[in-house]
């Protein structure tokens, strides 16, 4: 695979200068790259949830599922349900515990379900009786085996398991569970936990029930192998090029997908004394110039960056002065840079030379994690979608014009 560069600004954006340009190359190259590591006899189960981690769950599904992935999985109905009015015929797992009133809608959609509780699945399978629907209902018992978040303990999972089997109404789609540790440098416990999953499956083969197919894990746990009897695997974040932790690389020729820019929206000189921002919590001690950014907390860009974060401008890094407000920040501009109305800001991503922080970088910043960063990009940026360099699609997720 070329060791492609990730693209500056894709020429010819007209729009909102703050905007999240998806380089959809990087993605295509990412699901290639991660299926060239993987064990072949696994389906790619595109994680799509939140939007795609903020890309745009329908674009990066269509294009995921161009790329080679088999599957795609979702959070919510709700989300599962905006690809299927986007015309995404694919298998859509919903991740979550969904609520049992969800469960006639979710049938409605044609999703397949993640099941932990007795009462969820009667629920599941009263809906489906009531739908008459064609197709049995595709349920995903899901194993707790440690995570304690949702799912059933093996006993109740098995008992789970063996009703979806022998309904006629549903489909035994598949048995999964979560890791806990699977980013961590130890993952002695995430070991234990496959060992309880694959006890499961054995005991249900044993009883000649054979589950479509079995899963457990993410981006860090399918690229560590830790649970070698996958024969699906569900990878979110590796898909939008950042590796999970640092104790887990991603293969070579993943590459992040996200970057999001903005241009320079009114440059104005400072002299000593003056401050910046609600609060003046940023006072001049010498000469400045200011750059006013069209990006703040509203937009996803943490309040927590005032006085701290910095953006890329001209190959440097120019650093917030004063407060993030709701829609702008103040940088300063680089010395012995000349700045202009309607110049290009990297707010994050982009290539090394941009001098922007990184996902991971604006997260450390801010002591979360990237997903933080990326799912929390606001639904008021639009998404530009750039392939070969240009411009290939635009999408305002809040509906309105940008
Ligand atoms: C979000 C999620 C994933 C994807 O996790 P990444 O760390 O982004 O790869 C996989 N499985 C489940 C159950 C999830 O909730």
């Amino acid at each position: 695979m070329p060791a492609a560069r990730p693209p500056r600004a894709a020429p010819g954006w007209r729009g909102r200068a703050t905007r999240a340009e998806i380089d959809l190359d990087a993605l295509t190259g990412n699901v290639a790259a991660l299926r060239a590591v993987l064990p072949p006899q696994a389906a790619l189960m595109a994680v799509v949830k939140a939007n795609a981690y903020g890309h745009g769950a329908v674009t990066i599904a269509r294009e995921a599922l161009a790329a080679g992935a088999a599957r795609l999985a979702v959070a919510t109905v709700g989300e599962g349900r905006a690809l299927r009015a986007a015309g995404i015929a694919a298998p859509v797992l919903v991740l979550g515990a969904i609520d049992p009133t969800e469960a006639a809608e979710a049938i409605r959609q044609q999703l397949e379900l993640t099941v932990g509780t007795e009462e969820l699945l009667e629920a599941v399978a009263d809906a489906a009786c009531r739908a008459e629907a064609e197709q049995p209902v595709a349920i995903h018992v899901k194993v707790d085996t440690g995570l304690h978040r949702y799912g059933a303990k093996p006993a109740l999972a098995l008992a789970l398991a063996r009703r979806a089997a022998a309904n006629p109404l549903l489909r035994l789609a598949g048995i999964s569970s979560h890791f806990a540790t699977a980013d961590e440098p130890d993952v002695s416990f995430a070991a234990e936990q496959a060992i309880v999953l694959a006890a499961c499956a054995e005991a249900l083969r044993a009883e000649g029930i054979t589950p479509e197919t079995v899963h457990a894990g993410n981006s860090a746990g399918s690229l560590r192998r830790l649970f070698t009897g996958a024969t699906v695997i569900r990878p979110g974040i590796a898909l939008y090029g950042i590796p999970p932790s640092d104790a887990v690389p991603l293969p070579p020729g993943v590459r992040p997908v996200m970057t999001v820019r903005s241009r320079i929206e009114r440059v104005f000189d400072l002299k000593p004394g003056d401050t910046v921002g609600y609060g003046r919590t940023y006072r001049c001690e010498r000469t400045e110039r200011a750059l006013l950014v069209p990006i703040g907390y509203a937009d996803g860009y943490a309040r927590a960056l005032s006085n701290r974060g910095w953006v890329g401008f001209a190959g440097q890094r120019a650093e917030i002065i004063g407060r993030v407000s709701m829609d702008q920040c103040v940088v300063r501009a680089p010395e012995s840079v000349a700045a202009r109305v309607g110049d290009e800001i990297t707010v994050f991503g982009g290539a090394p030379e941009e001098a922007a922080p990184s996902a991971r970088g604006l997260a450390d910043l801010l002591g979360t994690i990237p997903y933080e960063v990326l799912t929390g990009v606001a639904i008021r940026v639009p998404r530009v979608y750039v392939r070969h360099g240009e411009i290939v699609a635009a999408e305002d997720l809040n509906g309105l014009t940008s």
